[in-house]
C-alpha cells in the first residue's frame, strides 16, 4: 500500500518549499504543513475526532493531522443546525474537536476536549509562514498510514433524501478514487487547483484538498465563492477549477454580460486558459453548460460520485467532452444498470438503477448495518439509488434519483432532469425543479416549481407547459406550475426536493 499523502511524509529541499495550500493571504508550503501536523501527537489517544470544518487552512491541518495520527476524523459543517449536529455527534461519538483559535463552538461541542489548531502558531512562526521558508522535516512514520482498511474519514451524506448517514471511508477508497482521477485527468503535482467548496464533504475535502496534496500539487481556496476570485486565481497560475452547478451558474450569469466589460472579459479569459473545468455533486443544467462554452470555447466536464462510493465516472481530460453525460466509469470501477426486479440490463436503450463495485467503495454506514446491508446486493454491488443510461461507448447519463427524480405517470417513466433543463431554457425562468405528485388517473403527475427571472412578471403556467410539451413530449407536460422566490437548497446548492411544499 502506498502512502495516502506521500508528499507530506518528510519533505526536504525543494519539495518542502513548494506551496501546498493558500487561503487568501495565508499560504503553507509542504514543509510547513508537515510541521503543522506534528499536532498529530496531541490527538493520537483520541478514539475519533471531530473537525470544525471551516474553509480555512486550520481544517486542512486538522484533517491531515488526524490522518497522520491514524485517528478517524469526522468533518462537521459549521452551519449545521442544532438538531442535525446533535444527531451527528451522538452517532459518531468523537472524543475531541479540532477547531481554529477564533471559532465559537456551539454548546453541543462543549463537552468534548477542544484542540486548537492555529495555522500561524503550528508552523512555529507567529507572524505566519514566509513564502520561501522550508519547514522542518517530519521523519516519524505515521501510525495511520499502516492499514489501508482503517477508517480515515467519516463523512456524512448531504441529507438530500433523508437524515445524513455517516459513511466510513477507509484510506484504500480515498487513494483508489484519487488515483483514478489522476488517470482520467492527467492530474499532476504541477496542477494548481482553484475552488471555493465547503470542506466537510467529499467534493471539497477529498477531491479538493486531499487530491492536490496526494499529487504534491497546490490548492488555492477562495474562502467564499466569487466570480472575481475565480478569475483572479485562474488568471494567475490556477490550472483546474472544481465547482458545483450553482457556482457554474453564477459564472454563466457573469459571462452573459456583453463582451467588452472588464469583469466579464477577465473571467472569460481565465476560464479559457484553465486546463480543466470540472463540475459535480449535482447535474449541470444544459443552459449553463452552453453559455460557458459559447463565451469561453471551453466545455465544463462532469464527474459523478457519492459520499459512499467516492468517484464513479468522469469525462476524461483527453476524451470526448459529451455535455449532459458524466463520462465513462473511472479506472477500477465496475458499473451496471439494474431493473427493479434485479435483472441486469444491457444496451443503449436500457434505463435502470446504477450499481457500482470497486476499490473506491466505503466500508459501510456508521452504526447502520441495516442500511449498509440494504444498500448492497448479495454479490457486493452498491445500489446508488441513481437511475441512468449507458451509451454504446460506455458514457453514463444520470436520469435522476430513484426517490425524487423519477416520475411514473400514465405508464411512462419520466426523468425530472430533462424537464428541468427545458424549463431552464425558457428566458422567463431562473430556477426550476420538477417533482411527481400523486394523481388518481395517472399514478403521478408532473409538477414544476419555478423561480421567475423577473418575479414581477412570471411566465404564465400554460406557456411553460406548452414549452415543455413542444420540446419534449405531451406526457412530460407539467400539470401544475408553482412559483417560488427561491428553491430550497443545501450547502452544496443541491435542490432539497423533500422540502418543496405548497405554501
Ligand atoms: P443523501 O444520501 O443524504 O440523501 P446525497 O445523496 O445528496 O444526500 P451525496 O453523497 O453528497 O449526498 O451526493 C451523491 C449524489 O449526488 C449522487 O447519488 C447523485 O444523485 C448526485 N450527483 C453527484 N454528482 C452528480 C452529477 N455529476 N450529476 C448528477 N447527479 C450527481
Ligand atoms: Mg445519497
Amino acid at each position: 500500500m502506498t502512502l495516502l499523502l506521500p508528499a507530506l511524509q518528510s519533505p526536504t529541499g525543494p519539495a518542502a518549499s513548494r506551496e501546498a495550500v493558500r487561503f487568501g493571504a495565508l499560504s503553507l508550503t509542504y514543509g510547513e504543513l508537515a510541521a503543522a501536523t506534528a499536532l498529530a501527537a496531541r490527538i493520537a489517544d483520541a478514539g475519533r475526532v471531530a473537525v470544525w470544518a471551516t474553509p480555512t487552512p486550520e481544517t486542512v491541518i486538522a484533517v491531515v493531522a488526524a490522518l497522520r495520527a491514524g485517528v478517524p476524523a469526522v468533518p462537521l459543517n459549521p452551519r449545521t443546525g442544532e438538531r442535525e449536529l446533535a444527531h451527528i455527534l451522538a452517532d459518531s461519538e468523537p472524543t475531541a474537536v479540532l477547531a481554529g483559535p477564533d471559532d465559537a463552538l456551539p454548546a453541543a461541542l462543549e463537552e468534548l476536549r477542544r484542540v486548537t489548531v492555529d495555522a500561524r502558531a503550528e508552523t512555529g512562526r507567529p507572524e505566519g509562514p514566509a513564502a520561501s521558508a522550508s519547514g522542518p522535516s517530519v521523519t516519524s512514520a505515521s501510525a495511520g498510514e499502516a492499514d489501508p482498511e482503517s477508517p480515515a474519514l467519516i463523512v456524512y451524506t448531504s441529507g438530500t433524501t433523508g437524515p445524513p448517514k455517516g459513511a466510513v471511508l477507509p484510506r484504500r477508497a480515498i487513494a483508489a478514487s484519487l488515483d483514478a482521477l489522476e488517470d482520467a485527468w492527467g492530474w499532476t503535482g504541477d496542477d494548481v487547483l482553484v475552488h471555493a467548496l465547503p470542506l466537510f464533504h467529499v467534493h471539497g475535502l477529498i477531491l479538493g484538498v486531499l487530491g492536490p496534496l496526494r499529487r504534491g500539487g497546490a490548492l488555492r481556496h477562495l474562502g467564499k465563492f466569487s466570480a472575481d476570485g475565480v478569475a483572479r486565481e485562474l488568471g494567475s497560475g490556477g490550472t483546474m477549477l472544481f465547482g458545483v452547478p450553482t457556482m457554474y451558474h453564477r459564472l454563466a450569469e457573469v459571462l452573459d454580460a456583453p463582451a467588452g466589460g472588464t469583469e466579464r472579459d477577465a473571467l472569460a479569459r481565465a476560464l479559457a486558459g484553465a486546463r480543466l473545468l470540472v463540475s459535480g455533486s449535482a447535474a449541470l443544467p444544459a443552459h449553463d453548460h452552453e453559455r460557458i462554452a459559447a463565451a469561453t470555447g471551453r466545455r465544463v466536464i462532469e464527474r459523478y460520485g457519492m459520499t459512499e462510493t467516492l468517484m464513479n465516472t468522469g469525462i476524461r481530460a483527453d476524451g470526448a467532452p459529451r455535455p449532459g453525460t458524466v463520462g465513462p466509469p473511472l479506472a477500477g470501477v465496475e458499473l451496471r444498470l439494474v431493473e427493479e426486479d434485479g435483472t441486469v440490463l444491457e444496451g443503449p436503450e436500457a434505463i435502470g438503477e446504477i450499481q457500482v463495485r470497486g476499490p473506491n467503495l466505503f466500508t459501510g454506514y456508521l452504526n447502520r448495518s441495516d442500511a449498509t446491508a440494504a444498500a448492497h446486493t448479495a454479490d457486493g454491488w452498491f445500489r446508488t439509488g441513481d437511475v441512468g443510461t449507458v451509451d454504446a461507448d460506455g458514457y453514463v447519463t444520470i436520469v435522476g434519483r430513484k426517490a425524487t427524480d423519477l416520475i411514473k405517470s400514465g405508464g411512462y417513466k419520466i426523468g425530472a432532469g430533462e424537464i428541468e433543463n427545458v424549463l431552464l431554457g425558457h428566458p422567463g425562468v431562473r430556477e426550476a425543479a420538477v417533482t411527481g405528485e400523486e394523481d388518481p388517473d395517472l399514478g403521478e403527475r408532473v409538477v414544476a416549481w419555478v423561480v421567475a427571472a423577473d418575479p414581477g412578471s412570471p411566465p404564465p403556467s400554460e406557456e411553460l407547459a406548452d414549452h415543455v410539451a413542444a420540446q419534449l413530449a405531451p406526457h412530460k407536460r407539467p400539470r401544475t406550475v408553482h412559483y417560488l422566490d427561491a428553491l430550497p437548497r443545501n450547502d452544496l446548492g443541491k435542490i432539497m426536493k423533500r422540502s418543496l411544499h405548497v405554501r
